[in-house]
């Protein structure tokens, strides 16, 4: 069997089960494994360590499939792998499925929406076993489609190219085409998931607890909610009795359908034209902006919700990262009434917890502006972190309250 060999010493995080092999570990690959390709991975005297999908073109050069020896990588395998995923959400019909490495499937990402299965194949073990991986999410009870949505830019440092459409069934008919309609149990909400056009799988299943808790802060609260995106938190704060909800997105279409989601749940969506004095208003905006035009203006809010999107998306952005999480956070802070609540995440997997509250605690310091802070934020359990691959914990978040 072809195997990578790795540098003495390079042994270490495997043996801790850490799942990726990264291309400075390794010594030498022996035979010439094709893209995606399950290898031996061995330490320095030869001894086994893991079997991994191999990765030419990333800096993660192969990602650990199992660490079994005798395990045989092959589409019963994955098929194994996809049905112990879901069985791990139990009767869940809105639900991250998948999550990568945590459930053993490194580089796939699947969300289930009532009947449609969005998945995202994001490495190249995932990509040799697509067929397998669409079977057994269409086995699933109640699944009578799977989309693929692997435009990711990660596909393209796997020097994969980006690849959309059915995979299994039809495309998604809604109306509109291409969109499916769901049930947020934990919320009794109903969304319009855009599962063709919108970012990533279409929806944010991760921050369904955090969204309640916003709910419940945001009564008789002046909101506003930046990076609305279609619009889940300011749904949620209008449900938890908000007396207005101010939301930004740059994105026309996200806001759009953000409108359409608050009427399919009864609520007022208001009118287009930007007006203010409204219970629900909006702005196309870039936030950078806007959130400086409303210090301006002398707005104040009692709830502040930021949800940017990624920031860094590799270790190389970090920096430039920190220098916008910390604009919109001192920002943030200063658009706060006494006593009011900041609600801040970052989905930046390259930005620990530990760095993201060193962040905001300098944008508090440059706003001059004390808080607190009154809770911690992660992902919904559905997106679990293996306890050996804490990279996995990218969603974290803050709830702050001004003094
Ligand atoms: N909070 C949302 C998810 C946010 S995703 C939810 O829970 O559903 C990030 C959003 O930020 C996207 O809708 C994108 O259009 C928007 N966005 C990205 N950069 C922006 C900017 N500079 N100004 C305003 N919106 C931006």
């Amino acid at each position: 069997m072809k195997r990578i060999v790795l540098k003495a010493g390079k042994e270490k995080s495997l043996k801790r089960f850490h799942p990726w092999i990264f291309s400075g570990a390794v010594a030498r690959l022996e035979g010439q494994p094709a893209l995606g390709e399950a290898v031996r991975v061995v330490a320095a005297d030869g001894s086994f360590l893991a079997q991994a999908a191999f990765s030419p073109h990333s800096q993660i050069r192969a990602r650990v499939w199992s660490w079994d020896e005798a395990a045989v990588i092959d589409a019963t395998f994955v098929r194994r792998a996809v049905q112990v995923a879901a069985q791990r959400r139990g009767s869940a019909t809105v639900t991250r499925l998948i999550h990568g490495e945590a459930d053993g499937l490194p580089g796939v990402v699947a969300d289930r929406y009532e009947d449609s299965v969005v998945v995202q194949l994001l490495s190249g073990g995932a990509e040799l076993w697509r067929e397998a991986i669409a079977d057994a999410l269409a086995a699933q009870p109640g699944v009578t489609n799977v989309y693929e949505r692997s435009d990711a830019d990660v596909r393209t440092l796997e020097g994969l190219p980006p690849r959309t459409g059915a995979l299994r069934g039809a495309v998604p008919p809604g109306p509109p085409v291409g969109h499916v309609a769901i049930h947020e149990p934990a919320s009794d909400t109903r969304y319009l998931v855009d599962v063709v056009g919108g970012h990533k799988t279409g929806f944010y299943l991760d921050q369904v607890a955090n969204r309640a808790r916003a709910g419940q802060a945001a009564r008789d609260a002046d909101v506003l909610n930046c990076f609305c995106y279609t619009g889940s938190f300011s749904i949620a704060a209008l449900k938890g009795g908000a007396r207005s909800v101010l939301s930004i997105d740059s994105s026309g279409p996200a806001l759009e359908l953000a409108r359409a989601n608050m009427a399919l749940n009864g609520l007022d969506a208001g009118p287009t034209d930007g007006s203010q004095g409204q219970q629900a208003e909006w702005l196309e905006a870039d936030v950078f902006k806007a959130l400086r035009e409303l210090k301006a203006q002398g707005r104040t809010f009692d709830l502040v919700i930021l949800d940017p999107p990624k920031f860094a998306p590799t270790p190389a952005t970090v920096e430039r990262a920190a220098r916008a999480y910390k604009d919109i956070n001192l920002l943030g802070l200063k658009l706060l009434r006494p006593g009011g609540k900041l609600f801040t995440f970052s989905c930046s997997g390259g930005v620990s917890a530990d760095l993201f509250q060193k962040i905001v605690a300098g944008a508090a310091v440059d706003a001059v502006v004390t808080a607190r802070i009154v809770a911690r934020m992660a992902a919904s359990p559905d997106h679990p972190v293996l306890l050996s691959f804490p990279e996995g914990e990218y969603l974290k978040g803050l709830v702050l309250q001004r003094d």
